[in-house]
């Protein structure tokens, strides 16, 4: 079939709908989404979103910027960083109204915890910022938006999975995508498309990321010339559950909990030692992989503890119930009682498609803007987040940009024309699905790949990194790509073949490694979650910048884009 609509939106997640929410005051909208709209993985989001409210002690906006420009080691921009945190409070307040149950004090006011990072008098002690609903924060800020925009007349196509977002003489037309259902291919043309398709976890192995967030939108858009901002810089959370990766929220540390080594010791406040365990995650993490290479892990082995006895019953089950759940049942620990073992595990990427602040994607270092195509959300580059993201300023990141982006579709869908996606264009996409579906032979196997390509990662690219390592990473890549191309479809039937449709995701994740693996090996310092052991210092006379992969024929040509500095200079990290 084919739609005509004045906006597409790719994704149901908090950016996605709440750009949905905005679009939909003025154009007709609608929402793709691989999933069931509140599967999205945002639905996941624990411990808060920040904003400088006050309610529980002294804050204010100044210091939410300020720490939002330290957390990032400097790359972030900081004219994003002043709007999103000017606009925390409006947007916090916004969702309360929307119907969003945050916790709350004795007095009735929406309830603040500590967060990683979050501090007062710029630096000087931590801060409660973080608003939450226990540890269901993404969960229910979802759920609000997805009924608000409902109510609001946006029409969903759930389980529609996105193969195409043509760009034709730089202008996006609209997407291309399939029906899970039914494995029919649908057109859907478009004034102005949003992607907010979420963040790439599953490029490897140990990650708090969802099974369905690999990325396929930042790919399509690389192969399609559009360049990739900042992909070295993967953030790695201090605390998943051991071997699992799952995640326990930073307000777990937020709420009293402490970091326990093998000996022990509360190792972070050698680390930070003015906010301790909640200094910022890239600190965090480094400082538990240091503590196990230095054969300080819990009984010699590649763990730490995640002490939360001190916290008390009550306060675990009123405000950590997910958590203490998650324990019980994936590793039979309960943490009222016994410490939690950890270990860091991928959890969010600051790059992805560079935007302005309204959510127009340049198509360049220079700022040109690629026609009718805006992106939010985790899949998105502003960059607020720059070197190393801050707790809870993600979901902040989705409801702020997305709103802009909406606003500034408004604008634009009065000025543009819908595109018109060609025939031409669908044949081509056809011809590679049933290229993958008629191939009868070969003998690898998608999952195996999958598994190869995120170790590969996990072991060459992860916390630490050093030239040696990266290097490997190019030929391994290539071998899986040869291999990739051997694989057997064996389901070539038309209906819920997720089997095709794993294929085509692992194909997004390769891309997606390469842009990671080179940006990575490109930038010869160390800065937030990039940590070169070859390079072990932040360089800010070669650095400052951001970096734009471009996809050129089979290399990665890269150019940059200079940080923009309004207020606070480079210092030196301490906490
Ligand atoms: C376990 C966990 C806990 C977290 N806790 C917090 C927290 O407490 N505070 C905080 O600030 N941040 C937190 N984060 C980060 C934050 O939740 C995410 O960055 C944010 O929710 C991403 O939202 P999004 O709207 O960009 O994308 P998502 O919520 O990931 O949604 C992506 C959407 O895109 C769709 N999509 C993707 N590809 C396709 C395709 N090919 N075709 C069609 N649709 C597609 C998906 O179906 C989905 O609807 C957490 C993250 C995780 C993983």
């Amino acid at each position: 079939m084919t739609y005509n609509f004045d906006t597409i939106i790719i994704g149901s997640g908090l950016a996605g709908l709440r750009a949905a929410i905005e679009a939909s005051k003025q154009g007709s909208v609608a929402v793709l989404t691989k999933l069931y709209p509140t599967r999205s993985h945002s639905t996941a989001a624990q411990g808060g979103i920040s904003g400088a409210l006050g309610n529980e002690e002294p804050d204010s906006p100044m210091w939410h910027f300020y720490d939002t420009v330290k957390g990032s080691d400097f790359l972030g921009d900081q004219d994003a960083i002043e709007v999103m945190c000017n606009d925390a409070i409006r947007t916090i307040i916004e969702l309360e109204h929307l119907g969003v149950p945050f916790s709350r004090t004795t007095e009735g006011k929406i309830a603040q915890r500590r967060f990683g990072g979050h501090t007062r008098d710029f630096g000087a002690a931590p801060v409660q910022r973080a608003c939450f609903c226990a540890d269901r924060t993404g969960h229910v800020i979802l759920f609000a938006l997805f009924e608000q925009s409902q109510t609001q007349g946006v029409k969903f196509f759930p389980e529609f999975h996105v193969l195409d977002i043509p760009i034709i003489d730089g202008k996006c037309m609209g997407v291309i995508a399939m029906e899970i259902q039914t494995g029919d291919i649908h057109v859907f043309n478009a004034k102005t498309t949003l992607v907010a398709s979420g963040g790439y976890g599953r490029v490897f192995k140990t990650t708090s990321n969802a099974i369905a967030s690999t990325g396929d939108c930042l790919s399509i858009l690389f192969n399609a010339g559009v360049p990739l901002e900042d992909m070295e810089f993967f953030q790695f959370h201090p605390t998943g559950l051991y071997g699992l990766g799952i995640l326990v929220t930073e307000g777990a540390r937020g709420e009293g909990g402490v970091l326990i080594n093998g000996k022990g010791e509360r190792f972070m406040e050698k680390y930070a030692p003015t906010i301790k365990d909640l200094a910022p995650r890239d600190m965090v993490s480094r400082s538990i992989m240091t503590e196990i290479k230095e054969g300080r892990g819990v009984d010699g082995k590649d763990y730490v503890h995640l002490d939360l006895r001190g916290i008390g019953r009550k306060t675990i089950e009123e405000r950590l119930p997910e958590i203490a759940s998650f324990c019980r049942i994936y590793i039979g620990i309960d943490p009222v009682e016994a410490p939690i073992p950890v270990l860091p595990t991928a959890h969010y990427a600051m790059g992805g498609i560079p935007t302005d602040v309204n959510g127009r994607v340049l198509h360049n270092e220079k700022g040109t803007a690629v026609e009718g195509l805006f992106a939010a959300g985790e899949c998105a580059c502003v960059s607020v987040h720059g070197a190393n993201r801050l707790g809870c300023n993600s979901l902040l990141d989705t409801v702020v940009f997305g709103r802009r982006a909406g606003m500034e579709i408004n604008l634009a869908n009065k000025n543009i024309k819908t595109g018109r996606i060609h025939s031409e264009v669908v044949e081509k996409v056809l011809k590679k699905l049933k290229q993958l579906l008629e191939k009868t032979e070969g003998t690898q196997r998608a999952g195996e790949l999958r598994d190869k390509l995120q170790t590969l990662m996990m072991n060459h690219c992860s916390v630490f990194r050093n030239k040696d390592d990266l290097n490997r990473i190019p030929n391994q890549l290539d071998k899986i790509k040869e291999q990739l191309k051997d694989v057997n479809i064996k389901d070539k039937g038309k209906k819920f073949n997720t089997e095709l449709l794993e294929v085509i995701e692992l194909r997004h994740l390769v891309n997606l490694a390469e842009a990671i693996s080179s940006s990575a090996l490109n930038r010869t310092e160390s800065r937030g979650a990039h940590s070169r052991e070859d390079f072990p210092g932040r360089n800010d006379t070669e650095w400052m910048k951001h970096t734009f992969a471009l996809k050129k024929d089979s290399n990665i040509e890269f150019r940059y884009k200079p940080v923009t500095v309004t207020k606070f200079q480079p210092e030196d990290r301490k906490y």
